[in-house]
């Protein structure tokens, strides 16, 4: 059986992660920072806690990348962990940089030091990109990030594509859109907006206060995300891939899936805080993933509203009806 390791697995990634990889037929391993206090639901969810095999590391340690590579014995890794929020970059740019680069040099230099061939995925971001006007983003599309995490998954790109080119390493990013699904931390913004739909129309919540509506994103389905990872790790040769739908919406169109899904209009409940605003933003972000079609023959199925409507679902059957 083919051993995986999946560095951050108690996230959203991370779980659909491991179970597409139990499916495949991989043993499956994975790292949390520190595994006795981790918040494992994402795995309980899924029903695949007890099905995959857990160790504390924390890959801004070197030691313990280290370990748990040589303990682990995997033949692909998976770096799905670092903090993820775009808008906490802004409050903790050191530990969001940290987290970051320095997690994907530690597990670089791990695998040169092993040299045992191991394949290596990195979670890169279509932050990297900033503003593109209206256009979508490919792989030639220059990096202008505009935050503290973009800068920080810009530099991760870079230091991949550096080790596969002066060392061979076998590494590739996968430059991901925004990506939803029920598992996604409550507090993202979509989530938000999602708990904010259910507890209004469960009369739990008055009004739903969010930050700027102008944005334009590029949202997909994360259980189809993690199967793209794993296509680009089986390529004869390691290449980077962006993973999108090639469809944008705006916040507000995605507001109003969510509250339609509840049969509420959303402007009578939505309250804009200028306090919540980022310091700086991207208005209109969207991929041309036809590189990924091309070589991986992946392509995304799922759209926003029916990632909405399914979010709203799984929601309603957590909170109750
Ligand atoms: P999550 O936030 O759901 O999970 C990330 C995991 O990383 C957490 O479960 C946590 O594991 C660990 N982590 C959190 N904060 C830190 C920190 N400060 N230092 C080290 N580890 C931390 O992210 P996703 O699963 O959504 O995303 C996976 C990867 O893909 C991330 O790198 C993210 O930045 C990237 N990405 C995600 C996109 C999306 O739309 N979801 C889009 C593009 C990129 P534990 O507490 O167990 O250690």
């Amino acid at each position: 059986m083919k051993r995986a390791l999946i560095c951050g697995i108690s996230g959203q990634d991370g779980a659909y992660l491991a179970r597409f990889l139990l499916d495949k037929g991989y043993l499956v391993f994975g790292t949390s920072r520190n595994v006795a206090s981790a918040n494992l639901d994402k795995l309980d969810q899924l029903g695949i806690r007890a099905r995959v095999t857990l160790t504390s590391a924390t890959l801004t340690d070197f030691r313990s990348i280290l370990r748990a590579l040589a303990d682990v014995n995997p033949v692909e890794v998976y770096n799905l962990s670092g903090q993820s929020s775009v808008g906490l970059s802004f409050d903790q740019p050191v530990e969001t940089i940290e987290s970051i680069t320095v997690s994907t040099i530690n597990v670089l230099e791990a695998i040169r030091f092993l040299d045992r061939g191991i394949r290596f995925y990195n979670a890169g971001s279509s932050e990297c990109f900033g503003e593109t006007g209206s256009l979508a983003a490919s792989e030639t599309t220059p990096f202008q990030p505009r935050s503290p995490y973009g800068v920080a998954k810009s530099a991760a790109h870079w230091i991949v594509r550096n080790y596969r080119e002066a060392y061979g390493v076998f590494a590739c990013s996968g430059i991901l859109f925004n990506h939803e699904s029920p598992l996604r931390p409550r507090q993202f913004v979509t989530q938000k907006i999602i708990g904010g739909a259910v507890a209004i129309k469960q009369g739990k919540l008055d009004k739903l206060t969010l930050g700027s509506l102008e944005i334009t994103r590029d949202w997909g389905w994360a259980p189809e995300y993690v199967d793209a990872m794993w296509r680009m790790l089986q390529l004869d040769e390691p290449e980077d891939f962006v993973v999108a739908t090639g469809v944008a919406h705006s916040l507000s169109d995605f507001i109003d899936c969510a509250f339609s899904a509840v049969d509420l209009d959303w402007r009578d409940y939505v309250v804009i805080d200028s306090a919540a605003f980022r310091p700086l933003d991207i208005t209109y972000n969207c991929g041309d993933a036809a590189k990924a079609e091309a070589v991986l023959g992946w392509r995304a199925t799922l759209t926003m509203p029916t990632i909405v409507g399914r979010m709203i679902a799984a929601r309603l059957a957590l909170d109750g009806q």
